[in-house]
């Protein structure tokens, strides 16, 4: 199949992403892991409302696999996959409006830090990989297809073969330069890390297979190797944990990832009610505004969970409006 262009507004964000001086490329493993996440809500709502899937909640998890000598990340998930038509439309073109916002907003170099406070989903891919492959298969769907793109020069879509429904993203490493060890990318512990800082509230396991060592049986002073399958991710939403648990660094991190902001919160509010009306809520007074907080486009809301599903992003009926600039959740 022939090469296809992206469209003039990603093609620019992705030169941005190739080219990047962005310090926090460690990113990419977020906005990869929690489009995994997504895929599988999608997968798992449908099950709850078509009843016909025969998955059930323990059946989903996202896997990393890295191989450091053919210096290859895999994300996988068991989500709902992409049609060949998905496919082209959801990584051909920016969906987000984050990005889109990103895209009109980052005239300056400097103003690059907004990456980190909107997130700039899948394309983040590479800033650290120079092939980037995604093998996917809708739920329900015969066929598996590939999309494959070293970046600017466009991407092309085949068919392959594939099994299970779901979709496999592999990054093929950049090599390391003089000031970035991209390597590092590959190292277990690492991503091990990563995971726990930024995707810690993911509900679904994120697993991998860790090297361990461990004495020989019957042998004295002599060590093998084996491996183990670990999930690094406590999935426990944090406004569950008891205020004792926590310290400032948790409630600081969680905000940060989950409301899109560069910058600590100036005040944590963690409370709960029990009664009539039984409620977790956990707000955070931000040290700015939001970007748009003065203009018409503003959307006030806390978003809105019951029992730790996420049902409405912004319900804007749990703030008054001269509370507009509190972010947070209620449960
Ligand atoms: P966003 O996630 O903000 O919409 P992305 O650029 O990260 O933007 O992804 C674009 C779209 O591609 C997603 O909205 C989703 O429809 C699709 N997509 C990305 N990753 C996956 C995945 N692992 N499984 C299924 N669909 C995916």
């Amino acid at each position: 199949m022939a090469k296809k262009q992206f469209k003039a507004e990603s093609k620019r964000l992705l030169d941005l992403m190739i080219h990047s001086i962005y310090t926090h490329k460690e990113i990419f493993l977020r906005e990869l892991i929690s489009n995994a996440s997504d895929a599988m809500d999608k997968l798992y709502y449908k099950s709850l409302s078509d009843g016909a899937t025969g998955l059930s909640r323990e059946d989903f998890e996202i896997r990393l696999e890295a191989d450091k000598d053919a210096r290859v990340l895999r994300i996988r998930d068991n989500g709902i996959g992409m049609t060949q038509e998905e496919l082209d439309q959801n990584l051909g073109v920016i969906a987000k409006s984050g990005s889109l916002k990103f895209k009109s907003e980052n005239e300056a170099a400097e103003d690059i830090d907004i990456i980190g406070q909107f997130g700039v989903g899948f394309y983040s891919a590479f800033m650290v990989a120079d092939h980037v492959r995604v093998e996917t298969k809708a739920f329900g769907a015969e066929q598996g297809y590939v999309w494959e793109s070293d970046g600017a020069d466009g991407y092309t879509i085949r068919e392959c073969m594939k099994t299970t429904h779901g979709t496999e993203i592999t990054l093929h490493i950049k090599e390391d330069t003089e000031d970035e060890k991209y390597g590092e990318f590959l190292d277990t512990y690492r991503l091990r890390s990563l995971v726990k800082k930024y995707s810690d509230y993911i509900r679904y396991p994120i697993r991998m297979e860790i090297e361990k060592t461990r004495a020989k049986e019957g042998a004295e002073n002599e060590y093998e190797h084996y491996f183990e399958v670990e999930t690094l991710n406590s999935m426990v939403p944090l406004w569950k944990k008891n205020k004792s648990e926590l310290d400032d660094d948790a409630y600081n991190n969680f905000y940060k990832e989950k409301f899109f902001d560069w910058q600590d919160p100036l005040k944590v509010i963690h409370t709960a009610a029990e009664g009539t009306a039984t409620y977790n809520a956990l707000l955070f007074i931000p040290e700015k505004p939001a970007m748009d907080y003065y203009s018409r486009d503003f959307e006030k809301g806390l978003q809105l969970y019951a029992s730790g599903v996420l049902i409405m992003e912004k319900c804007g009926d749990l703030l008054p409006d001269y509370f507009g600039f509190v972010k947070g959740l209620v449960d």
